[in-house]
C-alpha cells in the first residue's frame, strides 16, 4: 500500500546555532507548513531567503513564532514581516513571542517608515503595519490557534533570559515541539509528552573548548554550558517525553567541526525511536 504523506510538512530552514554567519548552515529557523499556509518559528538572519529556497511563499505567512530573543533567533523578525508584505502578503499575520516584542516591533516600523510608506503610496499596497498583529507571550499554555493547528507554549531555561519558551504545533494529523534553546527541562518534557516530533537544540561538549578559544572564552563557555543541552542528554529527553521522532537542531559548533555521525550516536544514547540530524532545507 502506498505510504501517505503527512498533511502538516515540517521545514528545516536554518539548523545552526549561534549568531555568527556559517559556511553550512543558516541560522535557526523552522517552518510548519500545512496546504498553503506557513508558519514560521524563529527569524534568524536569512528567514526570507531560506523560505524562497524550500519555494515557501513569504506571502503565504500565517504566523511567526519566536522563542526568545537572542539575535540568531529574532534577528530577522521584522525583515520577513517587510519582505512577505514585498512579496504579497494581503492576509493578517500574527507574531508570538516573549516581551518586549511589541516594542521591537514597532521600533522595526519606525526603522523602515520610509519604505512602507513609499510602497504603500507607489505601488498600492495595503498597511503592513495594520496586517501585523502581535501578541507577547510570557507565561505557558495555548498562545494561538486557527483552522489548521492550536499552539501551546512552555516556559524553558534558557538564562540569563526571563522567557525563554518551547512550543508545540497540534494540527489533524501531526504534534510537533521545538525546544528552542534550553538546558534539559521537565517543562518542554511534559509540553512533548507523546508527540510525533521533537525538535531539539543541542551542542556538543568536547567542541566547546575549542570554540571558545578567544578573549571571551570563559564567559562563552560558561554560557553555553550553563544555557543549553548537550547532545549525550537528548536521548534520555526524547524517551522520556515518550516521542517517535528527536530532530537535532540548533548545533553548536555548526560549521563542520563536528561530523553527522558523531551528532546521531551521541543523541542515539537512550532513545529507541527515530533519530534525524537536522540540515537546512530539509522536509520532515
Ligand atoms: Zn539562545
Amino acid at each position: 500500500m502506498r505510504k501517505q504523506l503527512a498533511t502538516t510538512r515540517l521545514v528545516l530552514l536554518g539548523t545552526a546555532g549561534g549568531p555568527t554567519p556559517k559556511r553550512f548552515r543558516s541560522a535557526p529557523a523552522s517552518a510548519i507548513v500545512i496546504g498553503e499556509d506557513v508558519y514560521i518559528v524563529d527569524c534568524g538572519n536569512g528567514v526570507a531567503r531560506q523560505m524562497a529556497i524550500a519555494r515557501l511563499s513569504a506571502a503565504s505567512l500565517r504566523a511567526v513564532f519566536i522563542t526568545h530573543h537572542h539575535s540568531d533567533h529574532n534577528a530577522d523578525f521584522g525583515n520577513l514581516l517587510l519582505l512577505a508584505w514585498a512579496a504579497g502578503l494581503t492576509d493578517e499575520v500574527e507574531l508570538i513571542g516573549p516581551e518586549p516584542l511589541g516594542s521591537m516591533l514597532k521600533g522595526f516600523f519606525e526603522i523602515q517608515r520610509e519604505d512602507i510608506a513609499i510602497r504603500m503610496a507607489d505601488e498600492g499596497r495595503p498597511s503592513l503595519t495594520e496586517l501585523v498583529s502581535e501578541h507577547e507571550v510570557n507565561e505557558a499554555g495555548v498562545v494561538y490557534k486557527d483552522e489548521n493547528l492550536v499552539v501551546t507554549a512552555a516556559l524553558v531555561n534558557h538564562p540569563p533570559f526571563r522567557t525563554a519558551l518551547a512550543y508545540r504545533f497540534d494540527s489533524a494529523d501531526r504534534s510537533i515541539v521545538f525546544s528552542g534553546d534550553t538546558t534539559r527541562s521537565p517543562n518542554l518534557i511534559s509540553l512533548a509528552k507523546g508527540a510525533d516530533i521533537l525538535v531539539h537544540e543541542v551542542i556538543y561538549h568536547p567542541a566547546i573548548d575549542a570554540l571558545t578559544s578567544h578573549s571571551n572564552a570563559p564567559r562563552l563557555r560558561q554560557h553555553l554550558l550553563g544555557s543549553h543541552t548537550d547532545v549525550t542528554e537528548v536521548g534520555s529527553i526524547a524517551k522520556e517525553a515518550e516521542v517517535k521522532t528527536l530532530v537535532l537542531n540548533h548545533f553548536v559548533p555548526a560549521d563542520g567541526e563536528v561530523d553527522e555521525r558523531t551528532w546521531l550516536e551521541e543523541a542515539r544514547r537512550g532513545f529507541d525511536g527515530k533519530v534525524i540530524v537536522g540540515q537546512d532545507l530539509m522536509v520532515i
